[in-house]
This record gives C-alpha cells, sequence and structure tokens, in this order.
C-alpha cells in the first residue's frame, strides 16, 4: 500500500488557509477573485515543479497532469474547488485540490507505477458565491450529460451571463476573461479522454465523526426538491385593523409551516432531512400587515418514494385556506438520487480496508461536482470526516492527519482503476 506524506500534506492546507485568510481562522476566496487567483498560482507552481503540464477551459478550469507508462490511455482524474462561501473554512473543496495534488506528487516523489496519466482539476465556482449558482462550473461543463430537469438550470448561455452579487454588474463571462486563467473549450474534461473522476470533501456532518471514524466511502448523492410555499393575504394599517379581520400573510405562513413540520416528522424518517433557510415577505414594513410571504422548502432523502410521500404533504397546504389567505406551492427544481460507479466505490471500499483505515459507508447530501461528472464519466467521493459536523464557517476543520489519510486510501483507489 502506498501512503500520502502527512508534512506535504501539512505545508499544503496551511499554505491554502493563507489565501483568503479572513483573519479569525477561516477564508473568504470567491470563484476567480484575486484570493483565487493566488490559489491558483500556487497550485500550478506545485503542480509545474513536479513536472505536471498546466491546462486551463474556457469556464477557467484548471488540469495538472503527469503522464503514465501508456501514452494512449485516458486520464484519471482527482478533482473538487479552491472557491469558498463568504467566511468559509479551509477544507470545504480545497481539500479535494489538496488530496488531488497529494496524489501526483506521491506518485512522482515514490515513482509509483502507473500506466494512466493522472490529473489534479481544479473546477470554477462550485460554491457560486459571487456568481451563482453554485456547481456553475461543472453545471455549464457536464450540461450535454445532464439530465433535461437539471440541464436547464445550468445553461451556458445563463452561466456566463450570471452578474455578481457584489457590484450587480460584472458577468461571469468578464470575470474569467479577466482571470487570465481563460483557456481552450476542448480542454474541457470529457469522456473520450478521461477514465473516472475521484473526489475527496469534508463530510460536512456528524456521522463519521460520532461513529469514531475518519473516512467515508460515498456511495450516492442524496436526490432532492425544492419548492417556494407562497401565501397571499391583505395588506392593511397595523393600529387600525381589527385582528378579527385580517389576512396576515406571515401568520398564515407560520402556521403551515409548523403543520408541514408536525405531518412530516410523523413519517418518522430520521435520516430524512428538510430545511426552510429562504423566507420574503412583503411590504416587509413594521405598521403594516403583510399581505404576501413565501419560504423555500428543500427536502432530501435517497429514496424517490418517501419524497413523493413528503411532496403530498406539502401540495395539500394548498387545499385549504391558512389564517384566510391563500396558498399556492411553486416547484422550484429537483434531482433524484445520483448512485456514484459502483466499481470505483469498491476500489475506496478496498483501499480503506487494506490500508487499515477506520471507515464506513455514507451518502451525500450536500451536493458537489462529482455529482454532475458522474452523469459524464464514472465518478466517486471519499469524505473525510468533520470535526462537530461543521462546514461553510470558519471553525470547519479536520486534522491534518485525518486528510491525509483520506487522500491515502484515494492514491490507493486511484492505483486500482489505474491497474484495471
Ligand atoms: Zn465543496
Amino acid at each position: 500500500m502506498y501512503k500520502a506524506d502527512l508534512a506535504r500534506m501539512s505545508e499544503k492546507i496551511h499554505t491554502f488557509a493563507t489565501f483568503g485568510d479572513a483573519g479569525h481562522g477561516g477564508i473568504t476566496r470567491y470563484s476567480l477573485s484575486p484570493e483565487a487567483q493566488q490559489a491558483r498560482a500556487y497550485f500550478q507552481k506545485r503542480m509545474e515543479s513536479i513536472g505536471a503540464t498546466i491546462e486551463t477551459d474556457d469556464f477557467a478550469c484548471m488540469y495538472a497532469t503527469i503522464p503514465g507508462s501508456d501514452p494512449d490511455a485516458k486520464r484519471i482524474v482527482m478533482a473538487s474547488h479552491c472557491d469558498s462561501v463568504k467566511n468559509g473554512g479551509n477544507y470545504d473543496g480545497i481539500l479535494g485540490v489538496i488530496g488531488a495534488m497529494e496524489v501526483l506528487e506521491a506518485v512522482v516523489a515514490d515513482g509509483i507505477p502507473h500506466k494512466h496519466p493522472l490529473t489534479a482539476m481544479i473546477w470554477t465556482n462550485e460554491e457560486g458565491s459571487l456568481y451563482p449558482p453554485a456547481l456553475l462550473g461543472s453545471g455549464a461543463i457536464c450540461n450535454p450529460y445532464l439530465p433535461e430537469a437539471i440541464g436547464k438550470n445550468f445553461k451556458e448561455e445563463d452561466m456566463l451571463a450570471s452578474k455578481s452579487v457584489l457590484d450587480k454588474t460584472t458577468t461571469f463571462a468578464e470575470a474569467l476573461e479577466a482571470s487570465g486563467y481563460k483557456g481552450a473549450r476542448e480542454n474541457r474534461i470529457n469522456p473520450d479522454q478521461y477514465k473516472a473522476m475521484f473526489e475527496i470533501h469534508i463530510e460536512q456532518g456528524p456521522i463519521l465523526e460520532e461513529a469514531g471514524l475518519d473516512v467515508g466511502v460515498v456511495s450516492c448523492v442524496l436526490g432532492m426538491f425544492n419548492v417556494r410555499v407562497r401565501f397571499y393575504g391583505q395588506a392593511a394599517h397595523a393600529g387600525t385593523f381589527p385582528m378579527a379581520y385580517r389576512q396576515d400573510a406571515l401568520y398564515a405562513a407560520s402556521k403551515a409551516l409548523i403543520y408541514l413540520h408536525d405531518e412530516i416528522d410523523k413519517l418518522d424518517r430520521p435520516e430524512l432531512v428538510y430545511t426552510t433557510g429562504e423566507v420574503s415577505i412583503h411590504p416587509c414594513v413594521h405598521t403594516v400587515i403583510p399581505d404576501y410571504v413565501d419560504f423555500s422548502l428543500d427536502v432530501r432523502h435517497e429514496d424517490p418514494e418517501l419524497l413523493a410521500e413528503v411532496l403530498k404533504i406539502v401540495n395539500s397546504l394548498a387545499d385549504q385556506e391558512w389564517a384566510k389567505c391563500r396558498c399556492e406551492i411553486a416547484p422550484q427544481w429537483n434531482r433524484d438520487t445520483v448512485y456514484f460507479d459502483k466499481t470505483l466505490v469498491g476500489y475506496v471500499k478496498e483501499a480503506a480496508e487494506e490500508l487499515g483505515c477506520k471507515h464506513q459507508y455514507i451518502n451525500s447530501g450536500a451536493g458537489h461536482d462529482a455529482q454532475f461528472a458522474a452523469y459524464m464519466l464514472p465518478t466517486t467521493m471519499i469524505f473525510a470526516s468533520s470535526e462537530k459536523g461543521l462546514s461553510h464557517c470558519e471553525p470547519e476543520h479536520t486534522s491534518d492527519e485525518t486528510c491525509t489519510e483520506a487522500v491515502s486510501v484515494m492514491l490507493n483507489a486511484v492505483l486500482k482503476c489505474d491497474a484495471e
């Protein structure tokens, strides 16, 4: 068994943490920002120092490739993202890039024989924090392979037209041009030149830590649906209008939300997760009874039948009035559970066993570039346990040792794939 090197891993983890260092333990590193440019430059410098060839595609995804013994063999790629959310942590995304770099560095340093070229890749704009949506780069590049219902949300021209949430004018296309990392369209990852993709990511939940484990062998990305629940009331003066006559859309939404939780919880499926994270209210004035409220509902589970059951409960909200307000359900989008390639999942499992690494099978509740790549190429993921399950925040942490162990698992899984 081959192993990733702890000292090399620590050096990379702590160096990348300086690019966008927000001063309190985490980073803000929006895609294509000056901080992300620093991360890309460091990636390029390290990869060139081991003799890798650097390419970029028209979405500024970066590819560092070392040759294998067979010049005609397809590449095996390891990839994740180097951008973060605002005040994010030092592991989400970048750990997958560091892991990919480490596999190449270990292969070169230890002279590990391999047939296929090996590529470390950075996907552009996974978080979509500055240029929404999340998964912008992989959504556009994998678009020809995605199911219509998903692909329509990631059309190339729409992605290029995405506007900065900060200045509301700069488009993603302009940011690409200005980045200095825009390359040729023909350099995009594709199934003709690439055999398989691996992605390491932090778990972003507490399951592995609670089980006393370091690594998750990821079998799927959970299916989900997303709706907006809308309530229509009547605006009136907060001081003059008697309570009995009101159609208060916020009160209606509150009642409906509690009803939703009660009914969904009756299904008694603890692994089902659902969230209302966004609320809008009109006119949002403290002296006016709200005449319009809507809230988001995001529901995730592996089983499509259970998701259908939950959707039925959600749709039933519109069959009645809530505090004399009309309710409407507006479907936004949904995706089926994406299962990773069974053979690759098997290699990851074998590698974890052979290394004596404490592991278990796990699902991904979060979306990742790998879920779109999976429609195009055999793809799989490896999770490193997250301390306290925290992510998308500055205290996000995984020890250097656990990160290194996850990379050792990927290194050996990649070599199994190489030896096929
Ligand atoms: Zn991520």
